[in-house]
């Protein structure tokens, strides 16, 4: 077995209803003026209004940040660095999607360290502590909750960014089953198969442990079997606890055995085009898994077997049936099938395959991938 380590650094607490527990940990932090970080679709919802009066039930003062966007910018990182210096703020409350999580990260580095969150870039980078910051996603999910990674977009380059380091996890998180039973089902789709990606990723990584195969196994095994009954209807909640679950899970999978050439590919896809996340990375999935099966030891039998109704074995199983078993699964939740439905141009393929080759996740892919391969497999998705 190869030496392996892993922490979990920080609290979780799950559970529906559990959003109130903000002010006992705003307790636990012993600090008095929180910056809740969230999108504007939060704030409308009145979501934020409400951690709001739980934290001032706790005697916190308390600002609100909500000019998030999709794929967040340098530019909305230095905005709300700027909104958290100003307001006298002395954590931070991260509530909603990986946008306001990531963007509630790379403030926690930059209003304590000063700069820019590009002086940052890269893996551990970071000096030391952050910021304490209370992790409440409200999809299912980035795991960004838990992971040690802020990705964020640098326009003057159309490249996105990774900051990595373990300051970066948040110190407490609170994971309300309630909070993503309104996501439309666009939203719950996308969201629900990154999460399974960053499971089937992390388990078959180089970089896979004991440890982070039992989380990525928990994962894919929670998601299989309630993707579906999400994204139909997102108040079934069981299915939603099941999501949010298995995104805290593959979150620390990933934090720790990283990702692949999913991930690596579908950066640049988002960069240059500005896909959502997961629509760009359950597009490229089923192309590399169908690249990867060379390297597959035995994982792939298991994976499909987490996400499809009937069981499969051993002698009668192929890799190629994983592939059409995420294709079907792509369908079933509305995941378009090729990148160029999504509007990718061929001519960007050869920037947009030179950016993926920087991402530190090609290291981490099963199979490794030259540039040229890289190039051929965006072909092979268009
Ligand atoms: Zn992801």
């Amino acid at each position: 077995m190869k030496e392996f380590s892993f922490g979990i650094p920080q609290s979780v607490i799950v559970g529906k209803g559990t959003i109130e527990k903000v002010k006992d940990l705003a307790f636990k932090i012993d600090k008095k003026h929180a910056l809740i970080i969230t999108g504007p679709n939060l704030a409308k919802m009145g979501i934020a209004s409400k951690v709001e009066g739980f934290l001032k039930e706790a005697s916190v003062e308390v600002d609100i940040f909500s000019e998030i966007e999709a794929n967040p910018s340098v530019t909305t990182v230095d905005k709300a660095t700027k909104a958290f210096l100003e307001s006298g703020a002395d954590f931070i409350v991260a509530l909603g999607g990986g946008s306001p999580l990531d963007v509630a990260k790379a403030v926690a580095v930059v209003a304590k360290y000063g700069g820019k969150i590009t002086d940052y870039e890269g893996a551990h980078k970071v000096p030391g502590k952050v910021i304490p910051m209370i992790a409440i996603p409200t999809t299912a999910g980035t795991g960004s909750e838990v992971t040690a990674f802020s990705v964020i977009t640098d326009h003057e380059r159309d490249y996105k960014l990774t900051v990595f380091s373990y300051e970066l996890i948040p110190e407490y998180a609170i994971l309300d089953s309630e909070l993503i039973m309104t996501a439309p089902a666009s939203v719950a789709a996308a969201c629900g198969i990154d999460a399974f990606i960053h499971a089937e990723e992390s388990y078959i990584s180089r970089d896979a442990s004991p440890f982070t195969e039992a989380m990525s196994e928990k994962a894919m095994e929670l998601i299989g079997r309630s993707i579906r009954g999400y994204v139909a209807c997102r108040e079934n909640e069981q299915a939603a606890e099941d999501m949010l679950v298995g995104s805290l899970f593959a979150g620390i999978a990933f934090s720790w055995a990283r990702l692949g050439n999913v991930h690596a590919m579908s950066h640049p896809v988002s960069a240059y085009f500005d896909v959502p996340h997961g629509v760009a990375n359950g597009i490229l999935l089923p192309t590399i898994v169908e690249y990867n099966a060379l390297a597959d030891k035995g994982k792939y039998l298991k994976i499909y077997n987490y996400i499809s109704k009937i069981p499969e074995y051993e002698d009668t199983f192929e890799p190629g049936m994983l592939v059409e078993k995420i294709k079907e699964l792509n369908a079933e939740i509305g995941i378009p099938n090729s990148l160029s439905a999504v509007g990718v141009k061929e001519q960007y393929i050869e920037a947009m395959a030179e950016d993926a080759m920087k991402s530190g996740n090609i290291f981490a892919n099963p199979r490794s991938s030259k540039i040229s391969d890289i190039i051929e497999l965006y072909h092979k998705a268009m």
